[in-house]
């Protein structure tokens, strides 16, 4: 048995999602996004979809079982070898509920891949990327279009999403902090947690990852 069941933890603008969709190519599995999960339920109507929905139309949030639910449905019809879950667990609670219902599924984390970077690198990545409206994406520093505020391929005006303005992203980065960090002290004590330096080149981080991950998969089949 040589499952790869792995969390992708970090800031926001630490390269997750890049790094998420060259994984998932590499290893075959199936990406576990709770946003894109949570559209996806809400887009088909199903039962839980429409549990979420109420919660959210009235300004909440999605309670945890509901998502944990809609995550181990998904292990269940295309995790047998393993998934790559993003943006689940944010918290310790979540994470001990995912740890309970995935040991009642006799399964367990292979790993907690943790792409970390630091608060000034995040606003710089982020505070500077601009994108069309057909999503074409720049960064006014590391990837400027040829003429300033207009996309090369389309002619477009470029704009900043509203997530990335300075003060969403200092909010952003207040709630990882506070919430999400406690992850890495959780994940290491349970041994699971493997550290990537998310300022480097993502082609660099994206062989660590592999590396490691080649690794673990070796040591679970020794
Ligand atoms: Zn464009």
């Amino acid at each position: 048995m040589s499952e790869l069941n792995l969390i992708l933890l970090g800031p926001p603008g630490a390269g997750k999602g890049t790094q998420a969709s060259r994984l998932t190519e590499d290893f075959g599995l199936p990406y576990i996004g709770t946003g894109d999960l949570l559209r996806q339920h809400a887009d088909e109507g199903s039962e839980l979809g429409k549990q979420a929905k109420s919660h959210m139309d009235n300004g909440g949030l999605v309670p945890d079982d509901l998502v944990i639910q809609m995550i181990l449905d998904k292990i269940d019809e295309e995790g047998d070898d393993g998934f790559l879950l993003d943006g689940f667990p944010r918290t310790v609670p979540q994470a001990d509920a995912l740890a309970d219902e995935l040991e009642k599924r006799n399964r367990r984390l292979t790993a907690a891949l943790l792409i970390d970077a630091p608060d000034e690198t995040v606003i710089r990545r982020l505070s500077g990327r601009r994108q069309c409206s057909e999503g074409h994406l720049y960064h006014v520093e590391f990837d400027p279009p040829k003429h300033e505020g207009r996309c090369d391929q389309d002619g477009k005006p470029l704009k900043q999403r509203s997530d990335d303005r300075p003060e969403k992203v200092a909010k952003r980065l207040k709630t990882y902090h506070e919430q999400t960090e406690p992850l890495k002290d959780y994940y290491d004590e349970r041994g699971l947690l493997r550290r990537f330096d998310g300022t480097r080149d993502k082609v660099e981080v994206h062989d660590h990852i592999r590396a490691t991950l080649a690794t673990l998969r070796l040591e679970e089949r020794l």
